[in-house]
């Protein structure tokens, strides 16, 4: 298959780098690591952790291989109250925006975006090198070894479409700068950030630990907007982060999860009922306020369920439908076969060119689709 290094020559890059012997290292190739390619450039991708090394992390076998470290889970918070047991004493207050986790990597003269569970995306690549190329080369050759860290947003969105007044269609927010494993303190960040003209995750404010007051009127403002939550960070990143998302934004992803059940539906109930639990203590949710919420909760569990399922009776395909453009018909042609790569089950039709590019319909097929098939030819549930 295309898009797949061969193993031998993967197994000896990874020996190198981890200091293990070939046949073990085939051993985990098989195992834990997957060879990937994009435009010629070979990379190893960690599905999982392996020797100390986190999933998501990436070796780029160029000329000369580098370790592109995983990006590290944020703990989460669900009683805002505790973040002075957390932290050391002063915070910096972020915003948590919501789309998906992009890696930026200047290597061997080229710049590479890489997602979450480690793999060269070749649309983020893409709108990333045409929207800050020059500036990301740039980055790269001034500040060796720097990987940034940013959050990939708007409806132009291959992952997590969601509308941002600020990026209505896609853009590219940092919100961490690491070298090796390690973050760099957050002004120096900031100076990266301002220096090469990129856009940066908003901070609401930088407070006490111990300032309840101010981070609840943090969160009073994210929810008023509609947003999705904030990160706590340690100014020189003396302790990890921790993150805290708004009520509407619990209830919301159940929503949106429960249009499809049987994907993201079953995975995402439970945390987040969890979230919401430790939030109705913490707010004293009882009387109306607790039924305002528990109707909420309801509503979003099982309409949108309902609405999918009714499609699929009527004929309808379970699919999620994403409007992309990509800058040639190269682009979409290498995304289409990324995806189906991973597994993903993906139709693309173009509907319209723009100036940044040819406008294409992608549906994603959800295994939901399948299940809802069964479900409603046998009228037996695949649960119990
Ligand atoms: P985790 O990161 O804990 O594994 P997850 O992948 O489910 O969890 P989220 O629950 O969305 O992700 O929370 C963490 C993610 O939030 C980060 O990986 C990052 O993509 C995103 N994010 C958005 N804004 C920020 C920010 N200001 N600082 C750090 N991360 C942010
Ligand atoms: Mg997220």
């Amino acid at each position: 298959m295309r898009g797949e290094c061969v193993l031998g020559d993967a197994a000896e890059i990874v020996a190198g780098v981890l200091g293990i012997d070939v046949g073990e290292a085939a051993r985990l190739m098989r195992r834990r690591l997957r060879a990937m390619s994009y435009r010629g450039l070979r990379y190893i991708v960690f599905r999982g952790e392996t020797h100390g090394f986190r999933e998501g992390t990436v070796i780029l076998a160029g000329r000369e291989p580098v370790v592109v470290h995983g990006y590290p889970a944020i703990r989460r918070l669900v009683l805002l109250s505790y973040t002075a047991r957390h932290m050391v004493d002063r915070i910096v207050v972020e915003e948590k925006m919501n789309g998906y986790n992009t890696r930026v990597v200047y290597y061997e003269g080229e710049v590479y975006a890489i997602t979450r569970g480690g793999y060269i995306c070749p649309y983020t690549t893409a709108r990333i090198r045409r929207m800050y190329g020059d500036k990301l080369r740039r980055l790269g050759e001034e500040n060796p070894g720097v990987v940034l860290a940013g959050e990939v947003v708007g409806l132009e969105n291959p992952y997590v479409p969601v509308y941002y007044p600020e990026a209505p269609g896609f853009d590219y927010f940092v919100f961490d700068a690491f070298r090796g494993d390690k973050p760099l303190p957050l002004r120096e960040r900031d100076r990266l950030v301002s220096e090469y003209g990129l856009r940066r995750v908003r901070i609401l404010g930088v407070i006490d630990k111990w300032d309840n007051e101010s981070l609840r009127r943090f969160i009073e403002l994210i929810e008023a907007e509609g947003r999705e939550g904030i990160v706590i960070k340690d100014p020189e990143y003396r302790v990890p982060p921790l993150k805290y998302t708004t009520v509407s934004t619990n209830i919301g992803d159940i929503e949106e999860g429960m249009r499809y059940p049987f994907d993201e539906g079953k995975g995402y109930l439970f945390p987040r009922i969890v979230r919401l639990l430790a939030q109705g203590y913490e707010e004293d949710w009882r009387g109306e306020k607790l039924e305002e919420i528990a109707k909420r909760l309801g509503m979003a569990i099982l309409r949108p369920a309902l609405e999918t399922l009714r499609k699929r009776a009527e004929g309808g395909l379970v699919a999620a439908e994403y409007r992309l453009v990509f800058p040639d018909e190269q682009v979409l042609g290498e995304f289409l076969e990324y995806m189906r790569s991973l597994g993903v089950d993906i139709v693309a039709s173009i509907i319209g060119s723009t100036e940044e590019g040819l406008a294409a319909r992608i549906m994603k097929i959800k295994e939901t689709h399948d299940e809802y098939t069964r479900l409603l030819k046998t009228g037996i549930s695949p649960l119990d």
